[in-house]
């Protein structure tokens, strides 16, 4: 299998069987993200304790494959890190969908790196990048 069917695995498996689109009680954060030219609408909810380390996290919504999956990926990345390190990995993403990432970031980005060629998409750079601007937001909160 080369690499373009390894990452259309990785969003479609993740679109499927998202891992944290769960319910959460009593969130710390809690923030919805639209992008209206494909329908998008998601909803974050994070739990960060006094450390400032995201313990747990969850999403709500609806939308299409690429979005879907983008933010499912993100919320495994980010959980257990640190809000700065989460943040981190947000510019690293930011960076790849301009083209500008490089190996340390494509390596720290996991699977969100299956996004790579989406993100290159005009017409879906909305897509990939909703739940990496909606985190931001909650950061800059
Ligand atoms: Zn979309």
């Amino acid at each position: 299998m080369d690499l373009k069917n390894i990452y259309r695995e990785i969003i479609n498996e993740h679109n499927l069987h998202p891992q944290y689109k769960l319910e959460m009680e009593h969130p710390t954060y809690c923030r919805q993200g639209v992008n209206p030219t494909c329908g998008d609408d998601i909803t974050l909810s994070l739990k960060v304790n006094e450390d400032g380390v995201i313990e747990k996290v969850a999403f709500a919504g609806s939308g299409c494959a690429v979005s879907q999956a983008s933010t499912d990926i993100m919320l495994e990345l980010i959980e257990g890190k640190t809000k700065e390190e989460a943040l981190s990995l947000s510019q690293a993403f930011m960076r790849m969908v301009r083209g500008e990432a490089s190996d340390e970031d494509m390596e720290s980005l996991e699977d969100a790196a299956a996004l790579a060629d989406v993100a290159h998409m005009p017409a879906r750079v909305k897509c990939a990048t909703l739940a990496w601007h909606t985190l931001e937001k909650i950061l800059s909160e």
